[in-house]
């Protein structure tokens, strides 16, 4: 068996529908190792739970604890000095995470910052890349964005004077449809794109599982005189965005998710280098924004750093940093390339076995295409509601429920076997009945 093969018809005609053929595949997987460097939730027998959540929360790296224990440890040792004396000293801090977080999302070191949280940082770049005027002021989302995502960008088009409603332009799936088709995009563009002053769109749908062509987006958006960014929440650590290639404006992401690093931990920010010394651009500052030289000065005019570093409010919290800097080094071991195609094998596994349910009540919502999609499937479930996500959870199985109908699943390369995708669907047929 060749892991290597991504070729989705050849796959499927190679996949076998039982145990031992997804335990073989867990044996050739060049990937395995890594399960073993996570801790996974169990039951009260004790026994590990099958976990397809890492699109909500990422499991811990086993080696997260070390991490933190460091910063504690440095902290008692050192006090304030810390922050130069530190084993990895607190000042720069952040810098240590930019490499590796910048490789992730295909962009160049000096694009990409951790800092703040998601919507914080969404905020942040509509402040500099929401300028709108009286003729060009809506706000263009896909349908099913994010409740945050919709809020923030509501609420900014309020805070600019503008009605929500009026400003705000859904991108939707047609009628019967679940994904959003890109002609139906331009269209929007063609016929409105006069009023359009960005695109801010979920590079990877949270509740369809589908990846948006970012490339085509940015151009589409740039061709009326837009800005464009993305939301990576369900993309970073996912798919590979190749952020500085889309030429996107901006991007937001949030680290919790398929990047590891704990609960409400940091989020990351990509500016395209284009903005990198853009003093056009309006921008809420604060002093870790500043100039490192003259940071401490404290009574310099504020002289942003160039790049995305120049958009950073605070210091940072060093404890949610050493959690990202302890997944991002598990990330760069497994190499993200190697990551992504053993993701699409492992998906593909979890969609041919749910094929084999022959099941009508069950239909995928999620694109075919491994190319328009993540790790994650979305399955609907028709007629069925939250008591039967709960019978699944009692079945020990850690899945997603989306009212009305939907389960989200998504097996994580880093960490997931083809096993659990086996015992998965094998308890999802029990609970089906
Ligand atoms: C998870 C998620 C968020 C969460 O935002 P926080 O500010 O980190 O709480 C926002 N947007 C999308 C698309 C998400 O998937």
């Amino acid at each position: 068996m060749n892991l290597l093969k991504t070729n989705k018809k050849q796959d499927n005609l190679t996949y076998q529908n039982n145990l031992t053929f997804a335990q073989q595949c867990d044996t050739d997987d060049p990937l395995k190792q890594f399960r073993e460097a996570f801790l996974f939730p169990k039951d009260e027998a004790g026994k590990p739970l099958v976990y397809l959540c890492g699109n909500s929360l990422g499991l811990q790296p086993k080696r997260t604890q070390k991490y933190l224990q460091e910063e504690l440890n440095d902290w008692s040792k050192h006090g304030v000095e810390g922050h130069t004396d530190a084993t990895n000293p607190w000042l720069p801090y952040h810098e240590f995470l930019t490499e590796n977080m910048a490789k992730i999302v295909g962009a160049k070191p000096s694009e990409v910052v951790m800092m703040n949280t998601l919507t914080t940082n969404l905020h942040l770049m509509m402040v500099s890349f929401y300028q709108p005027t009286k003729k060009k002021y809506k706000i263009v989302v896909e349908s099913d964005a994010f409740p945050s995502d919709k809020y923030a960008v509501e609420s900014q088009l309020q805070f600019h004077g503008f009605d929500a409603k009026d400003g705000l332009i859904l991108w939707t799936p047609r009628e019967g449809e679940e994904l959003c088709r890109y002609e139906d995009l331009e269209a929007i563009m063609e016929t409105q794109g006069d009023e359009i002053a960005l695109l801010m769109i979920g590079s990877t749908n949270y509740y369809s599982g589908q990846h948006f062509p970012l490339k085509k987006i940015t151009a589409l958006g740039h061709a009326y005189d837009c800005m464009v960014g993305f939301d990576l929440a369900h993309g970073a650590g996912n798919i590979q965005p190749n952020l500085h290639d889309t030429g996107a404006d901006f991007a937001v992401w949030c680290s919790y998710k398929y990047l590891n690093s704990g609960p409400g931990s940091l989020g990351g920010c990509f500016v395209h280098e284009r903005h990198a010394n853009n003093s056009k651009l309006k921008r809420f500052t604060g002093w870790w924004g500043h100039n490192k030289e003259t940071r401490f000065n404290m009574r310099h005019e504020f002289d942003a750093l160039p790049g995305a570093e120049g958009w950073q409010l605070s210091n940072p919290p060093i404890l949610s940093m050493a959690a990202i800097r302890a997944s991002l080094d598990v990330f760069t071991e497994a190499g993200f390339d190697n990551l992504r195609m053993k993701s699409k094998k492992l998906t593909g596994y979890l969609e041919f076995l749910l094929d084999e349910l022959k099941d009508d009540r069950i239909s995928i919502i999620t694109p075919r295409n491994p190319e328009e999609r993540g790790c994650q499937l979305s399955i609907q479930l028709r007629s069925a509601n939250k008591a039967f996500h709960t019978k699944l959870t009692e079945a020990g199985v850690i899945s997603d429920w989306r009212e009305p109908d939907v389960i989200r699943v998504a097996p994580a390369p880093l960490y997931n076997s083809f096993e659990d995708v086996f015992d998965f669907v094998q308890r999802l047929k029990k609970v089906l009945g």
